[in-house]
């Protein structure tokens, strides 16, 4: 049975180079300890190379995206199982850009999650609430959709639960401490409810604005395992200063 990590989770989405894997890489493998995952979610083009630079220390790789079949005529995709292959533990899936600019429903989120369990990659599936719907109130009712659609999976004690408020990703202010407090005591309840230990034991990330100053501060909070973090993954000194709040 999955057991609750600390974790962080740096995401570069379509940013960075071949230098920045050659600099992060040997940077945060001079920090990484057993005690919290350090997981850096480079480009596919260069899941390779961080791999590679990452091998015999304790810094994890982590795609961006999977897709949601083993295999075929599927030109521009790839596959769990070729993650695996690499040595590439973690896949990000519906993450909410591309849930928003790729369309991607719950549904095939879903199927991508359950792809990567097939092959033994560990998916972290973002989940989380528009302005509108955080504004209007339906902020729970949302998460028991995004998470009913997930609870189907024969598997969902081996997910990672990313709580990524849309409303605060890349906007440069986190949501406050009790409101991601309060989606994730709800996240985690609607797993515990089928399964107390297991929904106990899930690791759930938070993600949106996370940076070198609020980092402790969200680490704090009980059912706060760890951070998916964007724009300040891509500086070596913040995502150093943020693992080390872990
Ligand atoms: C993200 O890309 O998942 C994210 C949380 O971005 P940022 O940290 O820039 O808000």
């Amino acid at each position: 049975l999955p057991v609750r990590v600390r974790m962080v989770v740096g995401n570069w989405k379509m940013h960075g180079s071949l230098a920045l894997c050659r600099e992060m890489v040997p940077a945060m493998a001079s920090i990484a300890h057993p005690a919290a995952a350090l997981v850096l979610c480079p480009p596919a083009p260069y899941l390779g190379e961080v791999t590679r630079l990452a091998t015999g220390s304790q810094v994890q790789c982590c795609a961006q995206n999977v897709a949601d079949a083993h295999g075929g005529a599927l030109t521009g995709e790839w596959s769990a199982g070729m993650l695996a292959d690499l040595g590439c533990r973690y896949a990000i899936v519906g993450h909410s850009e591309r849930r928003r600019h790729y369309h991607e429903s719950d549904h095939l989120v879903a199927a991508k999650a359950q792809a990567c369990l097939e092959a033994h990659v560990v998916p972290i599936v973002c989940v989380g609430e528009s302005w509108i719907e955080h504004q209007t109130g339906q902020t729970e009712a949302i998460l028991q959709h995004q998470l009913g659609t997930l609870l189907a999976l024969s598997g969902w004690r081996g997910l990672i639960i990313a709580y990524e408020p849309v409303w605060a990703i890349g906007t440069g202010v986190a949501a406050r401490p009790e409101t991601i407090e309060a989606a994730h005591r709800f996240i985690r309840s609607r797993f515990a409810a089928r399964d107390p230990v297991a929904g106990n034991n899930m690791t759930v990330l938070y993600g949106g604005s996370v940076n070198a100053s609020n980092a402790a501060n969200l680490f704090a909070l009980p059912d706060v395992d760890g951070a998916l973090v964007g724009s300040a993954s891509l500086q070596s000194d913040a995502l150093m200063q943020i693992y080390t709040a872990a």
